[in-house]
């Protein structure tokens, strides 16, 4: 028997109707690209979002189709995940920090319709332009005025002057809550980057489960500022689930050093803050140095990385701020577990209590976790085994976009490319990873293509690319190379090859020549046993 309740879909465009109507007066305040403040209210935002659904039609993108972004967190770039996704169009926040080559790559992979970018990135999209013959309409997102003469682009407007004059009322259309809704490409261990393609009911559900008390506890009152950029998972979900509650939301644009957003959580009374562990890092810093206290700020969410002890600590005993360590990927919309403590951790010694909250944290629900050992078998918690993370739960990714790479489901798992151990209590932490990438602020780097420019200079013989801790950046990649018998070529010489070929934040910081990388019994590079050779091996500073 079927029970008797109505089949209401869950939409975005509910979540913006829902902050117009509850609190219409609630503030989203906005570092702009052009150096001032621009503040308005969710009232605002819904008009503007229902004007541009408007623009949209009028240039005729069709539902399903995708419209691209290169954007900074701010209030225009809000209204597209509104305007676009609310209309029936799917979002496709793309990373600025890639090559233009690889940004090229991935409009033309989405087939993206038009892109609206922020002026910052003007110069990416005068190199591209000419590349990607499905963008329609290139919109940058500045007033009329503003719009460069001589860009060289064709079709290029200003977003204000496309948006201005439309009609404020638009009837969003009621979709299938499974309908596309929003994309984004992450960097895969191998080939080309890949898309998780978000739907409406999972963005809502993810909302609702990252609003939760034990999640980042979002409500009405608080104030957010999602430093995490929109271009990386939705800046974890943050422009929805405070559109669900209604709290105001601080957007930091392009100012991410520490001083910046120092300055803007004091001025806008920031109670709650979500960003990875190198943008807290400067915060700290630059905290310390100037002697800083916090005034309104009551908890940050670090995610992306792992949060150092040390960093938990100085939050939570020099600052009296909550730390939520979170966990989470592109595939995951992101948040699959946040840390919070139970009741009888509370009566613990500080120092257990610190390893606790090092932990990356329980399953939200509505996420399964498990882990498994090398044959696929469960392996029980508490046992303090680590195994290969896997997740399941409506917002996980049951298949990328265009079905590249094929099924990535094991038994209807997700397989992270994460190794973890769970304790009895479904504490999860990550203790290691099987994907070769590394993470550095917050980005990814492919060891496999350090590996291959390597390879391709014509006195390397052999190179393996590990991730070297580093108190900034988390990790940095570093490559270590086998030169040719009877070549040479020098650190400078090799440095220099990567030079056009990845993006300069993505070239290693050293370069460390060896007699032999170690093999193991099928050839493979044995990165575990490259890592121990290098235990003493120290950055340059
Ligand atoms: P992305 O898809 O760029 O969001 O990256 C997701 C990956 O970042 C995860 O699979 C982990 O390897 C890593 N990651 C995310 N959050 C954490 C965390 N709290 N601790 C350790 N690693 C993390």
């Amino acid at each position: 028997m079927l029970g008797l309740m109505q089949n209401h879909p869950l939409l975005i465009s509910a979540l913006i109707d829902f902050a117009e109507r509850y609190h219409r007066d609630g503030e989203i305040v906005s570092r702009r690209v052009e150096g001032d403040m621009h503040r308005y209210t969710w009232a605002d935002a819904a008009r503007r979002s229902r004007q541009l659904a408007h623009a949209l039609d009028a240039i005729e993108v069709r539902p399903g189709e995708r419209v691209g972004t290169l954007a900074w967190n701010g209030y225009r770039h809000l209204e597209l995940y509104y305007g676009v996704s609310g209309s029936g169009r799917v979002i496709h926040t793309i990373n600025p920090r890639l090559l233009p080559e690889q940004i090229a790559w991935i409009i033309n992979h989405a087939e993206d319709q038009a892109l609206c970018f922020d002026m910052t990135f003007l110069p990416i999209v005068q190199g591209i332009h000419k590349h990607c013959p499905a963008v329609r309409h290139w919109i940058a997102l500045c007033d009329g005025d503003r719009l460069p003469q001589d860009s060289g682009i064709a079709n290029l407007i200003s977003y204000e002057s496309w948006i201005a004059g439309r009609p404020t009322a638009y009837a969003w259309p009621r979709l299938d809550e499974n309908t596309a809704s929003g994309m984004c490409y992450t960097s895969g261990t191998t080939g080309n980057p890949k898309a998780a393609l978000y739907s409406h009911r999972s963005t809502v559900l993810h909302a609702y489960a990252i609003a939760l008390p034990d999640s980042m506890g979002l409500s009405a009152r608080d104030a957010a500022l999602p430093v995490v950029p929109m271009f990386h998972v939705n800046a974890w979900g943050m422009p929805y689930a405070a559109a669900m509650v209604g709290c105001k939301l601080v957007f930091p644009g392009p100012a991410l050093d520490g001083k910046s957003v120092y300055e803007l959580i004091e001025a806008e009374g920031v109670t709650v803050a979500t960003g990875v562990p190198t943008v807290w890092q400067m915060l700290l810093t630059h905290m310390a140095a100037n002697k800083l206290r916090f005034g309104a700020l009551q908890r940050t969410v670090i995610g992306g990385a792992a949060a150092p002890p040390a960093m938990i600590d100085t939050f939570r005993n020099d600052y009296g701020i909550e730390v939520l360590h979170a966990w989470g990927m592109t595939e995951t919309s992101p948040i699959g577990s946040v840390c919070t403590l139970q009741n009888k951790h509370l009566s613990l010694p500080a120092d257990e209590q610190l390893k606790l909250r090092m932990k990356q944290g329980r399953a939200v629900f509505g996420i399964d976790m498990k882990i498994v050992d090398p044959n696929g078998n469960e392996i029980a918690w508490g046992t303090g085994v680590s195994g290969d993370l896997y997740v399941r739960g409506p917002w996980i990714l049951a298949s990328y976009y265009k079905g590249e790479g094929g099924d990535p489901l094991r038994g209807g798992w997700f397989p992270t490319g994460d190794v973890a151990t769970i304790d009895a209590d479904g504490f999860m932490q990550i203790t290691d990873r099987t994907k070769d990438v590394i993470k550095s602020g917050g980005e990814w780097i492919s060891s496999i293509d350090i590996e291959n420019i390597a390879m391709a200079h014509p006195a390397i013989a052999m190179a393996a690319c590990i991730g070297m801790p580093h108190p900034k950046w988390d990790e940095r990649p570093i490559v270590a190379v086998v030169v040719k018998p009877g070549q040479e070529v020098t650190r400078e010489q090799l440095l220099a090859f990567y030079e056009g070929k990845v993006a300069k934040w993505q070239t290693p910081d050293d370069v460390v020549f060896m007699d032999a990388i170690p093999l193991g019994a099928t050839g493979k590079m044995l990165k575990t046993k490259l890592r121990e050779q290098l235990k003493d091996y120290k950055l340059p500073a």
